[in-house]
């Protein structure tokens, strides 16, 4: 499925071609701080299929627990988070920050990764009251 996003401010715009299956939420303690949420919501691309059609990102290479060092790019003028990817000239698997993505009601998450830090009150989120908008 083809799929095209954008930063809050939209300098940095971005398009993939991806699964929509694939989404999944990760709970790391590394995705809660750099998203500044609780999870992080991810929908992977082949980096063939991944083009950025403007702008430049900011870059942050952070090492995760495992060694892997990862290319965390996000908008140097609103902060947003767009995507990961490794470090070098081989980026595999673009991790595209699904609230980036236009078409982002379409990928409901499938699986959930490093839930052993995942939020313990996230269960019950379903039942809190809420309401349309603001209130
Ligand atoms: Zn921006
Ligand atoms: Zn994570």
């Amino acid at each position: 499925m083809k799929i095209d996003g954008a930063c809050y401010c939209g300098e940095i715009a971005f398009e993939a071609d991806v699964n929509p299956d694939s989404a999944f939420i990760c709970h790391c303690t590394d995705c809660q701080v750099t998203s500044g949420t609780a999870f992080r919501t991810i929908v992977p691309a082949a980096a063939e299929t991944f083009r950025v059609v403007s702008g430049v990102p900011k870059t942050y290479v952070k090492t995760a627990e495992s060694g892997n060092r990862r290319v965390l790019a996000f908008c140097a003028t609103c902060g947003t988070h767009v995507w990961a990817c490794d470090e070098g000239a081989d980026p595999g698997r673009i991790s595209i920050r699904a609230g980036t993505v236009r078409q982002r009601e379409r990928f409901a998450p499938r699986r959930q990764i490093w839930c052993r830090s995942a939020q313990p009150w996230l269960a019950d989120v379903g039942s809190l009251p809420g309401v349309e908008g603001q209130p």
